[in-house]
């Protein structure tokens, strides 16, 4: 597909035409480790072994590639798998700029794992543009979430891009919670999308995979040889399930938009809730510079109890329809409190300073009739009042 079609059109045909012998309209699943070679080192089209070469997993990493607007992706076990590959490219001593807002699991990576080889990692506030304009000049790479999990913190891309080129540092860009479908990082300067397709690119809460999407062929080279060396690619079968989800991307992104503004809405005016951090609200610090780099704010919503952490245990005791889960993204919703959960491995002490609170509730709207989604929230603030 062309770049003049929509993002809706493109996200249905990207990375794969009908197979050449069979008009195959999906991919087959390539369940196979190696290919057979005509004579030595005479491969057909290149194909040698697969955690090298799969057709299965090249027609999701270039659905992705193009959808993300980069020249290659490619795709891995998991979210972590890759942005592990990612940090693969440093070496130590190289100093990395990170936001304070993370994923639990990349910042347990980047200080319990990572800084055992030599990297360096500096964790600040990236919503704030004075910041990001501070950043030291042996900067090699910014790690940026926006929107951050889980408080919805927006950075500024084109800012944060502009504070890195000064420096000459590059810009990577976990756009696990915008998706595509409503921010393209690479468009805005970026160097390198992630993704955990865990969440909203698989979409069914089914499949564990991770993805990195280049904008320059030579750091797509690196990216290729590093996905190969380390071995941290996906397996076909999970590509080939990921790719199923990707395909209605475009139109469970805006229900997810719709239901989330909606209950965002709900419980801003709601008067046990504390807080409620949605950057579509206009109460939202991030707001604006929103408007201004997303077509929509995306499904998950957060907001605050003023009773902490035992008032938030009680809140999801009494809640219907979102289930008690980690994870994100999936069709049906899901509650989780990030405290005692997914941000338990950052320290207490660094979680409040991060502005993380104890009674912090965290709601992946999923796709069910929103009207019920309301009541089951309504009901279950009640109870825990
Ligand atoms: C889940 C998640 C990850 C990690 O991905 P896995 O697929 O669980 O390894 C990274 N970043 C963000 C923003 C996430 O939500």
């Amino acid at each position: 597909m062309h770049d003049h079609h929509e993002f809706a059109t493109r996200v249905i045909h990207a990375g794969w035409t009908p197979d050449q012998e069979t008009g195959s309209i999906m991919p087959p699943v390539y369940l196979t480790s190696t290919y057979v070679q005509d004579a030595p080192a005479q491969t057909r089209n290149g194909y040698e072994y697969s955690r090298t070469q799969n057709p299965t997993r090249f027609a999701l990493q270039d659905a992705l590639a193009e959808l993300e607007g980069g020249v290659a992706g490619f795709t891995f076990s998991s979210g972590m798998a890759a942005i592990q590959t990612l940090l693969l490219s440093l070496k130590s001593g190289d100093r990395v700029v990170a936001g304070n807002d993370l994923y639990g699991g990349t910042f347990r990576l980047f200080t319990k794992v990572a800084a055992r080889f030599g990297l360096r990692f500096d964790f600040v506030d990236t919503s704030k543009a004075e910041n990001l304009d501070a950043i030291p000049e042996d900067t090699r790479l910014l790690y940026l979430e926006t929107p951050t999990n889980p408080l919805l913190r927006i950075t500024d891309l084109e800012r944060a891009v502009a504070a890195a080129r000064r420096v000459g540092a590059e810009v990577a860009v976990d756009n696990t919670f915008a998706t595509p479908a409503l921010q393209r990082p690479l468009a805005l300067g970026a160097d390198y999308v992630l993704h955990s397709t865990t969440k909203y690119i698989g979409g069914h809460s089914d499949v564990v995979g991770g993805a990195l999407v280049v904008k320059d062929p030579q750091k797509g080279e690196e990216a290729w040889f590093l996905q190969n060396s380390a071995g941290t690619a996906n397996s076909p079968f999970d590509a080939f399930l990921t790719l199923r989800g990707l395909r209605t991307l475009d139109v469970r992104m805006e229900r997810h938009c719709r239901s989330a503004m909606v209950l965002a809405h709900f419980l801003e005016d709601h008067s046990q809730v504390e807080k409620v951090h949605y950057p579509g609200l206009q109460s939202h610090p991030g707001h604006e510079v929103a408007c201004r780099q997303m077509s929509g704010f995306g499904g998950m919503v957060g907001f605050e109890l003023p009773g902490g952490e035992p008032q938030a245990r009680e809140f999801v005791k009494h809640l219907k329809i979102f289930q008690l889960a980690e994870s994100l993204g999936g069709v049906e919703s899901l509650v989780e409190l990030p405290a005692p959960m997914t941000h338990a491995s950052i320290p207490a002490e660094e979680r409040r300073k991060a502005g993380l609170a104890d009674g912090l509730v965290r709601l992946s709207v999923g796709i069910e009739a929103v009207e019920d989604l309301r009541d089951a929230l309504q009901t279950a603030l009640k109870a825990c009042a």
